[in-house]
């Protein structure tokens, strides 16, 4: 049975969603769902990025909820940015164990490492996209990255992989499954092909469907994510967050 029971992927007024945690936890209770992470944007996404000093605040907040439900737990996440080549995402390492959970992704208007890693990383992508780069050599490029980042940090899920940047998927799945690493079906972004999943569930990856949610009313909203699961095969038991997979959560 599909029954998704948790829902890792939501944003709040902390980055650029726009309900509360409350707000959003709300949601999910009237979903049924037994766990919620609030995962906003890392700190170098600009304009947009969860701030270093917000954290104690939202700590505090989630705890109260914590305390006043008992039917729902809920964590405290973060969806980090690619930051370098070498695999350097924007959380500080001594404020890594703030967090319950960790989320990683790609994507554009991040703060990169240094100079370099701003050519490398998001302005040779953009020239990739107009056909002025080499494509395959960037697809190598990006999936090293993305490779080293989850080997050097506790990161429990890759959201949207290949969405903004292009990955070989194969290779990243091959390591994901290695590290325990979950690769997210995101229920918002269009762009994952039942085919990209079956490459990796071909590679012995696990999966997290998540809504990506920007607004409460989105939280618990898998219907697209689940789809491409099911026709692709994916097992519930290899889903981390379906009631058949409780071990993995
Ligand atoms: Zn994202
Ligand atoms: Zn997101």
């Amino acid at each position: 049975m599909y029954k998704l029971i948790a829902d890792y992927h939501t944003h709040t007024i902390y980055s650029h969603g726009e309900g509360t945690i409350l707000e959003n936890v709300e949601a999910a209770r009237k979903k049924g769902l037994k766990k919620i992470a609030i995962a906003d944007h890392g700190f170098n996404h600009i304009g947009i990025g969860m701030k270093i000093s917000d954290i104690v605040r939202i700590r505090k907040e989630i705890k109260k909820i914590n305390e006043t439900f008992t039917d729902i737990e809920v964590l405290l996440g973060i969806e980090a940015n690619l930051i370098s080549l070498t695999g350097e995402i924007d959380i500080p390492e001594k404020i890594l164990s703030e967090f319950d959970i960790i989320l990683m992704g790609f994507h554009k208007a991040v703060k990169p490492a240094s100079l370099r890693d701003a050519w490398n990383l998001f302005i040779k992508n953009g020239l990739d996209k107009l056909g002025l780069v080499n494509s395959e050599t960037m697809r190598q490029i990006n999936t090293m990255a993305l490779i080293r980042a989850i080997e050097k940090y506790p990161i429990k899920i890759l959201t949207h992989p290949g969405a903004k940047i292009d990955i070989d998927t194969r290779m990243l799945a091959k390591k994901a499954a290695e590290l325990g690493v979950a690769l997210e079906i995101n229920a918002s972004h269009g762009f994952m092909t039942e085919e990209y999943v079956r490459i990796a569930l071909e590679e012995g990856a696990v999966f997290a469907i998540n809504s990506d949610a920007h607004s409460p009313d989105q939280v618990g909203d898998f219907q697209r994510g689940l789809q491409i699961a099911k026709n692709a095969g994916v097992p519930p038991s290899r889903i981390i967050n379906t009631e058949a997979a409780a071990g993995l959560h």
